[in-house]
């Protein structure tokens, strides 16, 4: 795991908590630390930070999709690796017949 480091400070509010518990910032619910994101940095329960995700990219619906479009940028040969092996894996499952299609329209033909 990473060093516990702080980042921009905050994070040392709590001493050493005697069992990995931590209290959401959003719900105030005293939630195992599995239940955070970063390794228990968040400060927001995983219920919580999808929920605030949400209303964020509602609300912020340009800067989110410039975002997105900025990590793929970045991101592009890892993106096309995923892709590739990806696809590879599914030619191979529907060639041994193993590709489970989705629930599409039922009874088109
Ligand atoms: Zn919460």
């Amino acid at each position: 795991m990473r060093a516990a480091t702080t980042m921009g400070g905050a994070a040392d509010a709590i001493p050493t908590i005697p069992r990995a518990t931590k209290r959401c910032r959003g719900c105030n619910r005293t939630r195992p630390i599995t239940f955070f994101w970063r390794g228990g940095r968040d400060p927001r329960c995983k219920v919580c930070r999808t929920r605030y995700m949400r209303r964020w990219i509602a609300t912020h619906r340009d800067a989110f999709t410039a975002w997105q479009r900025a990590y793929k940028e970045r991101n592009r040969d890892l993106i096309r690796a995923y892709h590739r092996k990806y696809q590879r894996r599914r030619r191979a499952l529907i060639r041994a017949g193993k590709w489970k299609v989705g629930r599409r329209r039922a009874g088109s033909a």
